[in-house]
């Protein structure tokens, strides 16, 4: 039998773990890992986090040492797009290049920044964070200390962004139009928590209004809210969430909604093409209905699950998602997942004052989502209770005195 094909195309965190778990699962075909950057595979919270506060080496977020993909014959196409999927001829076209053939395919393409489209966003000193040619870049415009920081959106990116130009000793404004930080994905009672400790940094939280436009002749100088304030910026950085990057499936005629349509196996509606990490809207069987997750652990677990389905294992990826913050003197570990308006009540375990606490997300007298802030080595028995999908005692949950494994 000729040798197989196995292409992947986005080589970032999911692309790089499916190639590695393919090689440990014994596959011995050829392996096709194609990514548009330059970089070779690399993770991406140190971006905001340690690469951008100075504190982790470059090579640190790489996923594997340069010389890995050849030990393990993995052919690395770096600055290579793929430009188009012909399904009927089962190839993928690089821009501009010969065409690869595969037997499988597996599509981790990511997802891109949204971007603000106001008066004056191609000013200079506007930034976005994605790649690490942006945080490198985000770091030198920081890191002297002194400049006047405008972040635009108060989610993920805005607040740790924002914790590392106060930490580099600048000026800092966040501007968000929810009237909490993180409110869509917390809710305003862990919200305000965040607010709470911005401010305690020195941060001026502007909450209830938008980016409505800049100022400047060439480099920006001021950001004009929607409310009408005008705030001298120097260096401005926009977080305003992602969009996954689906063109090449939508025009291979694949399901997309919300990102590219997978089961429960990864699959997508081609039986020969899968997709993972974040531009994967795949049926979770826990929760029995689709989930689109952002977030480093899903490209972690997501690209080997995908590779395992890829080799005809039978896989039900069943993670419950999970992702981590560090912002100042405050570490967090979050399990779970809920919409916005879908939980009841938040109880709170723990000492909030001084930021030692676990957050409950419970929908229907059940745990839905768990925050530890600053309480470790507990995410196992915080997941284990969202697994477990049975009413709790609000009032045991509550009392830091009763294990979790006995809740
Ligand atoms: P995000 O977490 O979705 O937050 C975007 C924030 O920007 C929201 O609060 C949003 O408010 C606000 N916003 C939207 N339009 C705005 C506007 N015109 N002006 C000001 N604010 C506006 O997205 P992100 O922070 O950009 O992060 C990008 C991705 O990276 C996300 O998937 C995130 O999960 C991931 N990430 C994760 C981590 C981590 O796990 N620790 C760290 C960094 C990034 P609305 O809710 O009202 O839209």
């Amino acid at each position: 039998m000729p040798e197989e094909t196995f292409v992947i195309v986005g080589a970032s965190l999911a692309g790089a773990k499916a190639a590695e778990t393919l090689r440990e699962e014994g596959f011995a075909g050829r392996i096709v890992l194609m990514g548009e950057e330059i970089e070779r595979p690399y993770e991406r919270p140190p971006l905001s986090k340690g690469f951008l506060l100075g504190q982790e080496a470059r090579e640190k977020a790489h996923v594997h040492p340069a010389d890995w993909y050849d030990k393990h014959d993995v052919e690395l196409r770096l600055g290579m797009a793929a430009a188009r999927i012909d399904r009927a001829a089962k190839q993928v076209w690089p821009a501009g290049g010969e065409p690869i053939g595969y037997d499988r395919l597996l599509l981790t393409t990511g997802a891109s920044p949204r971007q603000l489209d106001v008066p004056g966003s191609k000013l200079e000193g506007i930034h976005y964070l994605r790649s690490m040619g942006d945080s490198a870049k985000l770091r030198e415009a920081i890191a002297h200390g002194g400049r006047r920081v405008v972040v635009a959106g108060a989610g993920w990116i805005g607040l740790e962004t924002a914790a590392a130009a106060r930490t580099y000793r600048n000026d800092v404004t966040v501007i968000e139009p929810e009237s909490a930080p993180l409110h869509r994905v917390l809710g305003p009672e862990v919200g305000e928590i965040f607010a709470g400790l911005h401010r305690k940094h020195g941060v001026d939280l502007r909450l209830d209004q938008g980016v409505a436009g800049f100022w400047g002749a060439g480099q920006v100088s001021a950001v004009v809210t929607s409310g009408g304030a005008e705030i001298p910026a120097d260096v401005v950085i926009v977080g305003i969430g992602v969009r996954p990057n689906t063109a090449l499936a939508e025009e291979a005629g694949l399901e997309v909604s919300n990102g590219i349509v997978v089961d429960e196996a990864l699959r997508t509606s081609d039986p020969d093409i899968f997709a993972a990490g974040d531009v994967a809207a795949a049926y979770h069987p826990l929760l029995g209905r689709r989930i689109r997750v952002e977030h480093w652990a899903n490209a972690l677990d997501g690209g080997p699950a995908a590779a395992r389905s890829m080799l005809g294992q039978e896989v039900s990826y069943d993670k419950i998602p999970y992702f981590f913050s560090d912002q100042y003197e405050l570490g967090m570990e979050m399990a779970g997942a809920f919409s916005p308006g879908e939980y009841d009540e938040v109880v709170f375990r723990g000492d909030l004052d001084e930021l030692e606490f676990i957050a409950f997300w419970l929908a229907g007298g059940k745990v839905v989502a768990g925050m530890n802030v600053n309480v470790w080595d507990v995410t196992d028995d915080i997941q284990a209770l969202i697994r477990a999908g049975r009413p709790v005692d609000r009032d045991r949950l509550a009392d830091a005195k009763i294990a979790l494994t006995e809740v």
